[in-house]
């Protein structure tokens, strides 16, 4: 690990197959004139190869130490490197088309998606290695375990497609858990029309709060059964019934 000792705080297992970096590198295939922001490059596996490719990566680092590292290494014309942490990180300020990349530090995954939801309509792409376990949420459908508060608010603004798995050897140090590389595009013009993105995530979360309720009592305290039947849903469902636009069509009869 070129002497650098991996913080568990940051989340930092490195990619240490070159065949994974290819395969990541090759999802994305960066163009030249691109423009590339990578979150947590660490020690580079896949920087280097971006840079390669798109001749300029912007990439955001939290670590002091790995980002001394890294404007060691790059020319800073080569690499913008960005010292912080991705979840304040403003994407928009850096323009529209954005094609995101990275081996995401686990331990914020959910709220780095959550961020990147937020300022899709400045992302071109989002190309992303996460927990295994976190890409079948974000791919799973109505009715089965998987399926949940992750999946309902990321596939309201993003096409989501699982490329392939990355076992732990892949890593090091060596995680316990397998990964996966998955793609979002956002929807744009084809994402369902919400009302009051606000309220949409409170009844989302409210309805997958206690998975076992009805939405009935689930979302007691959001809105009542007679809107939900206004909205054309059953209160008597689990929320993991209901598709993503079902929860949109109710929290616009909310909104409205
Ligand atoms: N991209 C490298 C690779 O594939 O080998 C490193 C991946 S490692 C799983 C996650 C990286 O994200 C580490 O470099 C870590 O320091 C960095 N990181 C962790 N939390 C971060 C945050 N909140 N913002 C920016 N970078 C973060």
């Amino acid at each position: 690990m070129d002497g650098h000792r991996p913080r568990k705080r940051f989340s930092q297992n490195f990619l240490a197959d070159e065949h994974y970096v290819a395969r990541i590198v090759a999802a994305v295939d960066p163009r030249p004139g691109q423009r590339i922001v990578e979150i947590g490059p660490g020690l580079a596996a896949l920087t280097a190869k971006l840079i390669e490719r798109a001749g300029h990566v912007t990439a955001v680092e939290i670590d002091r130490d790995l980002a001394a590292r890294l404007r060691e290494r790059f020319d800073p014309a080569r690499l913008t490197l960005v010292e912080g942490d991705a979840l304040d990180f403003d994407f928009a300020a850096l323009g529209d088309g954005l094609r995101v990349v990275g081996n995401l530090p686990y331990n914020v995954s959910s709220p780095l998606l959550f961020r990147l939801a937020a300022q899709a309509a400045h992302l071109s792409d989002v190309t992303v290695m996460l927990q295994k376990e976190v890409v079948d949420r974000m791919t799973a459908s109505p009715g089965t375990a998987d399926y949940g508060r992750l999946t309902v608010m990321l596939r309201a603004t993003f096409a989501v497609e699982r490329l392939f798995v990355v076992p732990p050897g892949a890593f090091r140090p060596v995680p316990k858990v397998d990964s996966a590389v998955a793609r979002l595009t956002p929807l744009r013009e084809r994402a369902p029309q919400v009302a009051d993105p606000a309220l949409f995530a409170r009844v989302v979360a409210a309805a997958f709060s206690q998975r076992r309720k009805t939405l009935r009592n689930a979302l007691a305290t959001v809105c009542d059964a007679d809107a939900m039947r206004r909205a054309g849903i059953d209160p008597g469902l689990r929320g993991e019934a209901l598709s993503v636009a079902d929860f949109v069509r109710l929290a616009n009869v909310l909104a409205g």
